[in-house]
C-alpha cells in the first residue's frame, strides 16, 4: 500500500514512533528514523526495516533545534528524493505543580512538542505542496481533552497540536495533503514510567481494562497514511480504550 513512499518519523528509536516506523515499512515505505540520544536503538530500528527489504537511514536531530531539522529535511531529500509522509511523534513530558514547574521545563516541553512540530511542518510543507501529495500525522494526547495533573506544558502543547492540526489541514488539503493528529490514552512505552504509581489508578478507570500497545497506535497511523482515509481532514483521533468517556 505504501510502496514507493518515503516517511520521516521523529522519535522513531523507541515507543510509538518505533512502532509507526516499522508499520509503515512493513507496508512498503522507506523510512528516515529520527532520534535524539539513543543511537543504538535507532540503528536497531533501521536494521529491522532493512531486513524487510525497505530502505532506512537514521538521523540524529533534536526536534527543538530548527537548524538540525533543516539538515534532516535536506538529508532526507538527498538520500530518498522526496518526503511523502511526516510523522511528528517525538515528544517529552515534565511534571510540576503551578508553583513548582520550572521555566526551563516549560520551555523544553514547548520547544520540543510544539515549536519543533511547527518548524518541521514548515520545512516539509513546501516540498509536499510542490509534489501535490502528502500525509502529516501529529501526536497529540488524551491530555489535550482530559486533566493530567501537574502536566502544564505537556497538556498545553498537546492541545496546541490538535488546534494547529486543524489550521494546517484546512490550508493544505487542496494540495492533496492530509493533516491529522492522534491522541493516545495510555500506551505501553518508556513514557508510561513517568506516571509512576498513578498508572494503576488510571488502568482501573479504563473501560477496556488495559493499556494500549504501541502497535495499535501504529495501525491507526497507517490507516491515516493510506489514500482510503483521504477525506479525513484535521481530525484528532482518540485511541484510549474508552478512558475519556
Ligand atoms: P518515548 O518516551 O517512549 O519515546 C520518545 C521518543 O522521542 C524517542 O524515540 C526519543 O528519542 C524521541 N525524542 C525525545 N525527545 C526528542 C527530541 N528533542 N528530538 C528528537 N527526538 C526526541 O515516548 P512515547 O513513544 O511514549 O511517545 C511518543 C509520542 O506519543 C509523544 O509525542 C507523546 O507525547 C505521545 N503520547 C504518548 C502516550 C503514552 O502513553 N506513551 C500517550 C499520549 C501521547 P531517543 O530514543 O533518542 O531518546
Amino acid at each position: 500500500m505504501l510502496k514507493g513512499k518515503v516517511a520521516l518519523v521523529t522519535g522513531a528509536s523507541r515507543g510509538i514512533g518505533k512502532a509507526i516506523a516499522l508499520k509503515l515499512a512493513e507496508h512498503g515505505a522507506d523510512v528516515v528514523v529520527n532520534y535524539v540520544n539513543n543511537a543504538q536503538a535507532a540503528e536497531e530500528v533501521k536494521d529491522k526495516i532493512s531486513e524487510m527489504g525497505r530502505k532506512a537511514l537514521t538521523f540524529q536531530a533534536d526536534i527543538a533545534d530548527r537548524t538540525a531539522l533543516e539538515e534532516m529535511v535536506d538529508f532526507t531529500k538527498q538520500n530518498f528524493g522526496k518526503i511523502d509522509i511526516l510523522i511528528n511523534n517525538a515528544g517529552i513530558v515534565r511534571y510540576g505543580t503551578i508553583t513548582d514547574m520550572s521555566q526551563k521545563d516549560w520551555n523544553d516541553v514547548v520547544n520540543t512538542n510544539l515549536t519543533g512540530m511547527f518548524n518541521l511542518c514548515q520545512l516539509v510543507a513546501p516540498h509536499m505542496i510542490d509534489q501535490n501529495y502528502g500525509k502529516i500525522i501529529n501526536l497529540s494526547s488524551l491530555a489535550a481533552v482530559m486533566n493530567l495533573p501537574a502536566s502544564y506544558g505537556y497538556t498545553a502543547t498537546k492541545a496546541g497540536i490538535a488546534a494547529f492540526t486543524r489550521v494546517l489541514s484546512a490550508e493544505l488539503i487542496e494540495k492533496n495533503i492530509n493533516v491529522n493528529a492522534i491522541a493516545p490514552g495510555i500506551i505501553i512505552t518508556d513514557m508510561l514510567d513517568s506516571l509512576g504509581d498513578a498508572a494503576e489508578f488510571y488502568k482501573a478507570q479504563i473501560p477496556a481494562k488495559r493499556f494500549c500497545d504501541p502497535e495499535e497506535v501504529a495501525e491507526l497511523a497507517y490507516f491515516l497514511c493510506q489514500d482510503v482515509s483521504r477525506y479525513i481532514v484535521g481530525q484528532t483521533i482518540v485511541i484510549d480504550g474508552g478512558l475519556a468517556l
